[in-house]
């Protein structure tokens, strides 16, 4: 293979130009923008940086965060500590730092828009705002906003979350998550170095209506969103038919990240998954192994093996995590009131919180500790409500 061009330069691109310029392999990459403060809550798991620790081992700025409040409608709220920290990137600083790692490895960075792609052969002709560009291999890593009709994933309307916030000028020291009445999504603030992410993605519920939702919790909270910078974007979040026929890899193409509608449809974690589908991509572009026309098949069995089936799985949980009902009460309600109450629970969704819970095995280790957890959540019921604080010294 000569040369592979990469279309787009989010964390997805960046990474896969990284590591294919790494292998020796000549790389283009093409973004209108660069780096730019993409529309995100900037949060990375431990799974991200576990998996990719130059993530926390460097100089640019970024926050670690150990502390989450948790609160549902009747619940009220719980503080729960991390295990592990969320680290917090402004989008710019990330994808400043992506692209110089790219461009350090050797891929050629292009600031242009990409207008089209045409097959020419075996390779490609692209189209750009600055002339056109020839190359044998494509790596579409346009976002979820791909303008590229013939590649990458092709989703309904039901594929898809609105997700709008502000930036804030102010700080604090912890996340805030807020599920609300009726809406399969939830509320977030993320402080981040020097400003706050504070911001609400919803599935089935107009973008104005979702912004009159988030002014009305930041007027309560007294967040002044007159003074914030106002993002909106689109968060794929694939049901599951749309997982079943994603539209990943074909001849002489792979997708990544948001282009390929690689996100958690439940907690909309994107970053881990833009930059591990990335790597993936551009191990199986470097591997002789395959041919051309084998690539695409290589690249959906591994995807699917390394977390592609999980998010699947994950797409089935969705509605009923946001809008069930367990033992008379909503699924969120319970969530808070086991996290409050009962040990385990507090350690599963720790490890939720740290990407490191598998959804396909969720069921199993809930069934395993519900009556740990149950008997947990009715003694701290017994030992709050029942008997008095005074006489329990006693005891
Ligand atoms: C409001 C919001 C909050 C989020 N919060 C989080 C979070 O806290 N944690 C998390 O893990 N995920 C979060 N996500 C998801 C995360 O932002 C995405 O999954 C991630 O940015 C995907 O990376 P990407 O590289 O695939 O795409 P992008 O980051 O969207 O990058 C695509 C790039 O392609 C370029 N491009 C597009 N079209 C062209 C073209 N025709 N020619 C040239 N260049 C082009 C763009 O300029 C852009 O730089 C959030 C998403 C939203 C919308």
């Amino acid at each position: 293979m000569k040369t592979v061009a990469v279309l787009g330069g989010g964390p997805a691109g960046a990474f896969a130009a990284e590591r294919l310029a790494t292998a020796g392999l000549k790389t283009i990459l093409f973004d209108e923008k660069l780096a730019w403060e993409k529309p995100c809550g900037g949060g990375l798991t431990y799974k991200a940086y576990h998996e990719y620790p130059f993530l926390v081992d460097n100089d640019t700025p970024k926050k670690f965060v150990s502390e989450t409040t948790l609160s549902a409608p009747r619940a009220g709220a719980v503080r729960m500590q991390l295990e592990h920290p969320l680290v917090i990137y402004s989008r710019m600083d990330l994808n400043r730092m992506l692209l110089k790692r790219a461009e350090n490895s050797g891929a050629a960075i292009e600031q242009t828009r990409v207008m089209g792609i045409e097959r020419r052969g075996k390779g490609w002709n692209l189209r750009t705002r600055c002339g056109t560009a020839e190359a044998d291999f494509c790596i579409i890593a346009t976002g979820a906003r791909n303008p590229l009709r013939e590649v990458g994933t092709e989703w309904g309307a039901k594929d898809t979350m609105t997700a709008l916030g502000y930036y804030v000028p102010s700080t604090q020291d912890h996340i805030d998550i807020q599920f609300l009445p009726g809406l399969e999504g939830y509320i977030w603030v993320f402080p981040r170095c020097g400003h706050l992410s504070v911001g609400i993605c919803g599935k089935g519920e107009p973008a104005h209506a979702l912004r009159t939702r988030l002014e009305a919790y930041m007027t309560e909270r007294d967040i002044s969103y007159k003074e914030g910078k106002f993002y909106s974007h689109m968060l794929p979040s694939l049901e599951t038919p749309g997982w079943r026929s994603n539209r990943v890899s074909g001849e002489g193409w792979l997708a990544v990240g948001d282009a390929g509608g690689l996100v958690d449809p439940i907690t909309g974690e994107g970053l881990y998954y833009a930059m591990r589908s990335g790597d993936l991509a551009s191990r199986v572009v470097i591997d002789d192994a395959h041919g051309i026309a084998e690539k695409a098949a290589a690249y959906r069995a591994v995807l699917a093996r390394e977390f592609a089936l999980d998010l699947e799985f994950a797409a089935t949980l969705a509605k009923r995590v946001f809008l069930g009902s367990f033992l008379c009460s909503s699924v969120p309600a319970r969530m808070v009131q086991y996290i409050r109450s009962s040990p385990r629970f507090r350690a599963l969704m720790q490890d939720l919180f740290a990407g490191t819970q598998p959804y396909g095995e969720l069921k199993s280790r809930l069934l395993r500790n519900l009556n740990g957890t149950l008997q947990e959540a009715l003694m701290s019921f017994f030992l709050n409500r029942v008997i008095p604080e005074n006489s329990r010294a006693v005891l």
